[in-house]
């Protein structure tokens, strides 16, 4: 860790110090980024949010001296419409671009909303980091891809099983969305916009940037537990859906079958590969990175078959007989909803270019993160469900 070693980067070259402008640095990823940077390395951080309760551990760490202090400062504010935005990107080296409504329940009910935030409200960000010379790394989306090549083939068509019809390249595959109407896409179409903007400004104008696409990181703090931390009627993505249903003793809701196919990645394993692109800039720049991991696929059908066996274990609870309950998806999301099929990242530009490998084992990383949301809520739930219902 940070004082006193010298660090260096890939390359043998040492690292210097960075001042890093972390907008979103209140959110799941932002958090961990942070923890990260703050534990091992000298970097310093401009944490950039509307919210920063995953972050005040950092902020008001419970025992001082801390290793970090002083290192990490938090600004409350929104860049829809805040004139400190310029000012701090100019004192940073980098800025990392998180902020988004980025939970699929809002993109077919909030499609404007989504809009708004995935491309008009990273406009000033990148603009902001192109004429001031700075670099930029920038979070997309797997969901850029949109749907497999294959799920246009006919179901039990050999060639779905043949990778060039699945797998995910970065410099190959197209994006290939539904209709209009299927407003799902808003999310993936603006993604992709300001994406092709970015590497525009790269081509044209010289911008450093990185762009970054995650494929199913998960871990604890991820989103919110409704009626706990969240509204009520929230509907947060699927490792907190079921992680509520667990601890509610209710069955997993299993939209469309649950025969969607994710593959998830552990927020520790992927943040590993953010540090690399923060301090190997000359491998990183000008590049789309995945970032996943292709071994961890399950349907979704699987995914709550296994977190109802891990949170057995982890709770000392026994699972409930019918562990899951199908429900359409017009029910759960409303109009509008679409879905990717499947989700398997090619690795081959991220491991060339930063030698980075996800390590953690679906199983593994389900049981450290459903022992964190046990620890953490269980109690709360207790009190929540012992509570007269108010008339
Ligand atoms: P998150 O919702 O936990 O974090 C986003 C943070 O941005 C939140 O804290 C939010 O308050 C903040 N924010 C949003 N709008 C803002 C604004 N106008 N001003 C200031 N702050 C604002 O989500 P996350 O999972 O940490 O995702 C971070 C990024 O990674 C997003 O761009 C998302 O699209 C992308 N991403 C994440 C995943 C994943 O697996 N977690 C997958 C694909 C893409
Ligand atoms: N899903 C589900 N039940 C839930 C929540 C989500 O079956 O309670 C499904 C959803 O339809 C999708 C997958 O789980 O197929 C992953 O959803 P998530 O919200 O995590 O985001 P996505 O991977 O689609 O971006």
């Amino acid at each position: 860790s940070g004082a006193g070693i010298a660090r260096v980067d890939l390359d043998g070259r040492p690292i210097r110090p960075l001042t890093i402008c972390m907008i979103g640095a209140g959110g799941f990823i932002g958090s961990h980024l942070c923890e990260k940077l703050m534990a091992e390395t000298p970097h310093k951080v401009l944490a950039l949010d509307v919210y920063s309760d995953k972050i005040k551990h950092l902020l008001e760490p419970s025992t001082l001296p801390c290793p970090w202090a002083g290192r990490i400062q938090f600004h409350r504010l929104n860049i829809k419409h805040d004139s400190r935005l310029e000012g701090l990107i100019k004192m940073s080296d980098l800025t990392i671009n998180l902020a988004a409504i980025c939970t699929p329940a809002d993109y077919n009910t909030r499609p404007l909303d989504t809009i708004y935030s995935n491309f008009i409200d990273a406009l000033p960000v990148v603009k902001y980091c192109s004429e001031n010379g700075k670099r930029l790394i920038h979070f997309s989306t797997c969901e850029v891809y949109g749907k497999t090549i294959g799920s246009f083939l006919p179901r039990d068509h050999p060639l779905r099983q043949d990778p060039k019809y699945y797998v995910l390249k970065e410099d190959e595959s197209p994006c290939i969305f539904g209709s209009i109407e299927k407003q799902r896409w808003s999310y993936a179409c603006a993604k992709q916009l300001i994406e092709r903007l970015i590497y525009a400004e790269g081509a044209e104008n010289g911008l450093e940037f990185t762009i970054v696409r995650p494929f199913n990181w998960i871990g604890p703090r991820m989103d919110f537990i409704p009626g706990i931390d969240g509204p009520n009627e929230g509907v947060p993505r699927v490792l907190a859906c079921f992680s509520n249903a667990l601890l509610r003793h209710q069955p997993l809701k299993l939209v469309d079958g649950g025969q969607s196919q994710r593959t998830f990645v552990y927020i520790k394993d992927a943040i590993e590969a953010v540090l690399l692109m923060i301090e190997n800039p000359a491998r990183a720049n000008g590049h789309i990175f995945n970032v996943g991991n292709p071994n961890n696929e399950v349907t979704v059908r699987q995914l709550a078959e296994m977190m109802t066996q891990v949170y057995a274990k982890v709770s000392g609870e026994a699972a409930l007989e019918e562990p899951t309950v199908d429900v359409s998806s017009k029910e759960f999301y409303g109009e509008g909803y679409d879905d990717s099929d499947k989700r398997i990242p090619d690795m081959t530009i991220i491991n060339r270019q930063l030698g980075w490998d996800p390590k953690t084992s679906l199983w593994d990383l389900l049981e450290s993160t459903l022992t964190y949301q046990h620890r953490t809520y269980a109690e709360a739930i207790k009190q929540t469900l012992s509570k007269p219902i108010a008339s």
